[in-house]
């Protein structure tokens, strides 16, 4: 019974993905991202940004190289039918896209999991990445950001049947999911340990082990906790408070200063003229938080 519920949940979350529109009788599901309200982008011309080899190389090739996530519901998620990716962070990528003048038909996504975007964008396997990518000092050794451009926190989904875990503390002895390579995880290793902690390499291998009783607990940001806990609503539920700041950021090649500071041009022209709030709203405001402001953009030295 437990496995044919995950069974279901994971077909759930794919048709939820899958279907752009319409119901059976041809009306719009209730919940989902719906394309109709989406912002388009205008297209700035190509050769407004000099002095990037990133976007050089881009350029050359003819399209952008974008790593993001395929399986976190309003945020990063990809159509297995059509192979598209849709949400909030898509949205920031195309429209960041379109001031480095790449429309979003010139956007190539590469789904990169949490513990392989510095090496993706070491190696140039993506020009710059866009998936709940945490701004940290430890990270900016590595990597560049542009940014944020959203903040989360660090929360806990559970079954809805559980109520001994209201926060982080009440992890001991408790099975708990996270993405290896994320700050969640790190941050219940070094200040939970207690916790039984569980690492696989997507939160939504998680989330079938939380809802087949495997797990305990699955944590990462509150953004991507709610939407699961939105597809799923009578089996899954957010546990207390959150608990630590995870500011977003457009992830680029270290060195690329002329890219990273271009992109933090675009996320505030996009802020600035409605285009982040409407994506917001058609994406992850989906799951139930209204849009907030976006935090002021730090132009790090
Ligand atoms: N924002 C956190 C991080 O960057 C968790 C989400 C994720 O793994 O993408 O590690």
């Amino acid at each position: 019974m437990r496995k044919n519920v995950a069974l279901s949940v994971l077909v759930l979350l794919a048709v939820l993905g899958g279907l752009s529109g319409c119901g059976k009788d041809g009306t719009p599901p209730p919940k989902g991202p719906q394309p109709s309200a989406l912002p388009s982008y205008q297209v700035r011309s190509s050769d407004t940004v000099t002095g990037s080899p990133t976007l050089d190389a881009a350029r050359s090739r003819g399209h952008l190289v974008v790593g993001a996530k395929e399986d976190q519901p309003y945020l990063g998620q990809k159509n297995p039918a059509t192979g598209e990716y849709s949400g909030f962070d898509i949205e920031v990528a195309k429209m960041v896209g379109a001031d480095l003048g790449f429309a979003p038909e010139q956007i190539e996504f590469r789904t990169i999991a949490s513990a392989n975007r510095e090496t993706a964008l070491q190696n140039g396997q993506v020009d710059y990445y866009v998936g709940t990518y945490t701004i940290n000092d430890n990270r900016k050794k590595l990597v560049g950001f542009a940014g944020p451009y959203f903040i989360a926190g660090q929360a806990l989904l559970v079954r809805k049947n559980e109520t001994k875990i209201n926060g982080p503390q009440d992890l001991a002895g408790r099975k708990v999911c996270s993405a290896a390579g994320s700050t969640p995880y790190q941050r219940i290793q070094q200040d939970y340990p207690q916790a039984k902690l569980i690492g696989y390499d997507t939160y939504s291998a998680c989330v079938d082990n939380l809802i087949t009783g495997q797990v305990d607990a699955v944590t990462t940001d509150n953004a991507i906790l709610q939407g699961y806990a939105a597809k799923v609503p009578d089996e899954l539920k957010i546990a207390g408070q959150p608990f630590s700041k995870e500011p977003y950021g457009i992830g680029v090649p270290k060195n690329d200063t002329v890219l990273r500071l271009a992109l933090d041009d675009a996320l505030q022209r996009h802020e600035q003229n409605g285009d982040w709030k409407k994506a917001y709203e058609a994406t992850l405001g989906l799951s139930g938080v209204p849009a907030p402001e976006p935090p002021p953009i730090d132009r790090y030295q």
